[in-house]
């Protein structure tokens, strides 16, 4: 009796090529997220991919470990016999025992015979199956509609694989399979949750972090190097540029009108992200805006700031209320660190009154009065990267 876990990915959509890229990669960052505390064979066989643990103990943490690894439906534990009758028999009984004494009180075997050299059709499968559990436990009774319990049983070329319980993961495409992207990471709610659902498409992302030191506090970018460490948990190992804001803030203050302030920022930090995306092969952008949340987002002050590149801008969040973001922050893990009460680069400097209709004529009037490309290169040559992974956090070498 071998005891793996079944994985189950969505197949919709899937054809050719691209199932096999999805399945690669899918075993790539199965293999990543066990690591070498959770060893194990990754294999994939009909569809499904196989876990087998080295050993079986590890078995709970590895089930919570897949549970936020993209691309994966759900998992079961499973337990894979030889193709006899008896051997099948002896695993369904131990797959139920397994449920202890308080467990289920109703079941329903589900039979499938792939596999048409197996001596039962999979009806008579489920009868010898089920009668064989009524007589080991009586307590059982089968239900066949709304059962507590589904013993299912798969009869494959490689041997029989049963299981019942699944737990489920968080779907989407596995991290990796569409390419690059940059994250404008914050402090606050917004973004990771942003992040995420980049990630839950199957992108790859690099975070970029603006601060004004020494307006801003150390334990402000801990706070951002905390919320990279629990996306680093969902998508792999990330990398954070962390960029100098604080010269452009002031020459801003200096030289520029208030109410246009935030806008100006904005500009300023996208042109930035867009040269950061360009060094590291990011594709795309992507924020944690929604319309109308604050004055920066309308949609007249977002194509303002939009207007400095024809990089994509990802805004995965622009459909959500306040409290579905909440919620989904609250799920992914990052909602207590966004909370803690740092301050922030942008609300040091906002204005009482920022304008919600900048013209784009007068934004860029504004910024005549400024050097934009050597403020942009002067930022750039700030940067400091930091590689993420879920476990800690390492200074890198420009
Ligand atoms: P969040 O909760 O993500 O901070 P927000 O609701 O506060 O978003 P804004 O302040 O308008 O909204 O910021 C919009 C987006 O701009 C953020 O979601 C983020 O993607 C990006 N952004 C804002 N401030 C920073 C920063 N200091 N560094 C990097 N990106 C930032
Ligand atoms: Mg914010």
């Amino acid at each position: 009796m071998d005891h793996l876990l079944l994985i189950r990915y969505g197949e919709i959509g899937l054809k050719g090529k691209n199932r096999h890229l999805f399945e690669d990669q899918l075993m790539r960052n199965v293999r990543a997220a066990l690591g070498e505390r959770l060893p194990g064979r990754v294999r994939r066989a009909y569809g499904r991919v196989f876990v087998e643990l080295d050993d079986p103990s590890h078995t709970q943490p590895a089930l919570e470990r897949l549970q936020k690894v993209f691309g994966i439906v759900a998992v079961s534990p499973a337990i894979r016999v030889p193709l006899t009758v008896e051997a099948v028999e002896e695993a369904a009984v131990e797959l139920v025992r397994r449920q202890g004494l308080a467990g289920p009180r109703t079941f329903r075997v589900q039979a499938r015979r792939p596999n048409k050299a197996f001596p039962l059709t999979s009806q008579e499968i489920n009868e010898r199956i089920g009668a064989l559990l009524l007589r080991t436990f009586p307590q059982l009774k089968v239900d066949l509609h709304h059962p507590e319990l589904v013993v299912a049983i798969e009869v494959r070329e490689q041997g029989a694989y049963l299981y019942s319980d699944q737990v489920p993961g968080p779907g989407g495409l596995p991290v990796g399979v569409s390419s690059h992207a940059l994250l404008l990471l914050s402090g606050g709610i917004d973004s990771p949750v942003a992040g995420w659902m980049a990630m839950k498409r199957g992108i790859r992302l690099d975070a970029i972090h603006f601060h004004s030191p020494p307006f801003t506090s150390e334990r402000s970018l801990d706070k951002v190097k905390d919320l990279t460490r629990v996306l680093a948990a969902w998508g792999g190992p990330m990398r954070l540029h962390v960029v100098r804001f604080t010269e452009i803030q002031k020459e801003l203050r200096r030289h520029a009108p208030a109410e246009l302030m935030i806008t100006l920022m904005r500009r300023f930090m996208l042109r930035i992200a867009v040269a950061v995306a360009k060094d590291v092969g990011a594709l795309a952008l992507v924020t944690g805006e929604s319309v109308g949340q604050v004055a920066s987002q309308t949609l007249e002050n977002m194509s303002v700031i939009n207007a400095v590149t024809n990089m994509p801008i990802l805004r995965p969040l622009v459909g959500f209320d306040k409290q579905e973001i909440v919620e989904r922050a609250q799920a992914i893990g990052t909602y207590p660190i966004s909370i803690r009460p740092y301050e922030d680069c942008c609300t040091i400097f906002v204005p009482e009154h920022p304008a919600t209709r900048p013209q784009l004529a007068e934004v860029e009037a504004a910024e005549g009065a400024l050097d934009v490309e050597a403020l942009v290169r002067e930022a750039m040559a700030s940067v400091e990267t930091f590689s993420i992974s879920e476990a800690q956090v390492d200074a890198m070498q420009a």
